[in-house]
């Protein structure tokens, strides 16, 4: 991957904001069913209304033509997409693109780790909100954490650039577990990233009002027992990070709800049926989808309209844990 192929970069929205970073969602499927995530009964989108292997790989070329230098696969869960190592394989080569990387639960890592390594997909990101083996399936209402751990030791042993945990924190589910996943990616030589939980999708498990934990709660338990001193290094992401004393592992900590980063947001991100949405935590969006399809092979056409929505990105989001003012659940969007 060559990273000065394009020296100018076209995506910028009416604050300034450069946007050179796209999350690219697969599927809005999963093999689990976390509780903060979904709801217990989904309804999933037919076949045809998800964009195709050659519908992404046109998107994102599109996308990375345009300046766009990170792209992170995500859904649902990216690994049940069938044709997931071809697409790997097919974006990894694009020319200009710095860093392709993907958020998976890690349930099929055992089998896909290496084959993604050699397909070309610089690092993972693996969730896992709970090391006790009945929470964990509480959280996820099927999972086996076996499985999951499974599939991290796997993306270790990949050889990855850097294998980074994410865990959602919830009051009264998994609060009482900060300190034994910090220790459990310290001593596994990874990273981790504590996540607040935003209020995507109408869920009944819960009351997020109830469940709320703010990165500063999380940092408090942290410093109990870690040392850890504040870093300016990015991934890219909204994480802001620390690094732990005495260790290779920085700790970091996304905080949708507490912390507004809204201000140096490089991101956009295209949804499994080819919506491109402006911002997490608002509607604004372009049916790309209909671009595809209505004009296939056009790819002048998709940039324009690509260039043009930029205008739409919203300034920031406004996110109440007491309300769930995006009915549109995380699954549909990718993390
Ligand atoms: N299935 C993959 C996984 O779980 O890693 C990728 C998709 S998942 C939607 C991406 C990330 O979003 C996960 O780390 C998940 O924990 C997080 N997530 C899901 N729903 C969330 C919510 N309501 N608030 C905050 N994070 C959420
Ligand atoms: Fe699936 Fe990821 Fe959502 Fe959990 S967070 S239900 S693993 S998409």
């Amino acid at each position: 991957m060559n990273s000065n192929h394009f020296s100018t970069p076209s995506l910028t929205d009416s604050f300034g904001r450069e946007v050179n970073y796209l999350r690219l969602s697969v599927t809005d499927r999963c093999n689990l069913r976390c509780t903060y995530c979904m709801a217990e009964d989904m309804t999933f989108l037919p076949k045809q209304q998800i964009l195709s292997l050659e519908e992404l790989r046109d998107t994102a070329t599109a996308f990375v033509e345009l300046g766009v230098r990170k792209i992170r696969l995500t859904g649902g869960e990216p690994l049940i997409r069938r044709d997931i190592l071809k697409l790997v394989g097919s974006l990894a080569s694009l020319p200009g693109l710095d860093e392709l990387t993907m958020t998976s639960n890690g349930v099929m890592l055992p089998k896909m780790a290496q084959p993604l390594k050699d397909a070309g997909l610089s690092r993972i990101n693996i969730s896992i909100d709970s090391l006790k083996p009945e929470r964990f399936k509480a959280l996820t209402r099927v999972g086996d954490l076996d499985e999951v751990l499974a599939g991290i030791r796997a993306a270790g042993a990949a050889d990855f650039k850097r294998v980074k945990l994410n865990a959602v924190i919830l009051a009264g589910f998994n609060d009482d577990e900060v300190l034994d996943l910090a220790r459990f990616a310290v001593d596994n030589q990874m990273d981790i990233s504590f996540i607040e939980e935003m209020p995507l999708g109408e869920i009944s498990s819960h009351n997020r009002a109830n469940t709320k934990v703010s990165s500063e709660q999380i940092r408090q338990q942290l410093e109990t027992e870690f040392k850890l001193r504040d870093s300016a290094e990015t991934t890219g992401g909204p994480s802001r990070y620390a690094r732990v004393a005495n260790s290779d592992c920085k700790i970091g900590f996304i905080s949708p709800m507490s912390n507004n980063f809204c201000s140096s947001c490089n991101r956009v991100r295209l949804t499994a049926e080819g919506r491109l949405l402006l911002c997490l935590g608002n509607e604004h969006s372009l049916d790309l989808r209909e671009i595809l399809r209505s004009y296939p092979g056009d790819s002048e056409r998709l940039k324009t309209s690509i260039v043009r929505a930029m205008a739409n990105k919203p300034e920031r989001h406004y996110f109440d844990a007491e309300q769930t003012d995006i009915v549109r659940f995380m699954n549909m969007t990718g993390g």
